[in-house]
């Protein structure tokens, strides 16, 4: 497993993101961070291996069976990432807000490394806001011609629900972490900037 390319895009000069760090321990940890980038998406995560793949979902998850999601591929994350809900500053990778929309832990239906490897992942949520059973699997046919194209949907089980029910991202709008809504998480921004600054004017002149 490799954060190298969650390294390459990232200046941790700049970002309070966590550093790359793979981890020792084998955990199972499950966040989506809802992030208010220059696209609104929610980045679904899935600890395996000591790091999160992870993907980001324009939409959202869905509750209903019949609704599926496009969930785009992207870099692994650092487990600690699960941990992480505020700003990252404007003009840097994925600038904007980020708030921990669900957290908890995830159970592989089947082996979950040859699920993964044939893009055909089926496990449990046990989340606060997310639960019951879940497949992540590859589009087929990619529109855009790349295989990062995967769909995320609900299994049918007693957790789903109708399609004459509300949406569960419209119905759950706050963090499970500080209890925050999106707008409350972006407006600590300025604050944020300015202690920037004056730790930056505090240091000595060289
Ligand atoms: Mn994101």
């Amino acid at each position: 497993m490799s954060l190298r390319e969650y390294q390459r895009k990232r200046n941790f000069r700049r970002t309070s993101e966590p550093p790359a760090k793979v981890a020792t321990g084998k955990g199972w940890s499950y966040v989506i961070q809802k992030h208010a980038a220059s696209h609104l998406h929610y980045d679904f995560r899935l600890e395996l291996d000591g790091v999160l793949k992870s993907w980001a979902v324009p939409k959202g998850p869905s509750l209903d069976p019949s609704v599926k999601r496009l969930a785009m591929h992207v870099e692994d994350h650092p487990v600690k990432y699960g941990g992480f809900e505020g700003i990252i500053p404007e003009g840097e990778y994925g600038g904007g807000a980020v708030m921990l929309w669900d957290e908890g832990s995830w159970k592989p239906i089947g082996d979950p490394h040859a699920g993964y490897k044939s893009a055909k992942l089926k496990f449990e949520l046990h989340g606060k806001k997310l639960r019951g059973a879940w497949m992540l699997v590859r589009r087929s046919r990619p529109s855009s011609g790349k295989d990062n194209e995967w769909f995320l949907f609900k299994e049918r089980d007693e957790e789903a629900r109708g399609a004459d029910q509300a949406e569960v991202t419209t119905d759950e709008r706050l963090s499970v972490k500080s209890g925050r809504d999106l707008e409350e998480i972006a407006s600590a921004r300025d604050r944020v900037w300015r202690s920037n600054r004056e730790s930056v004017s505090k240091k000595p002149r060289t």
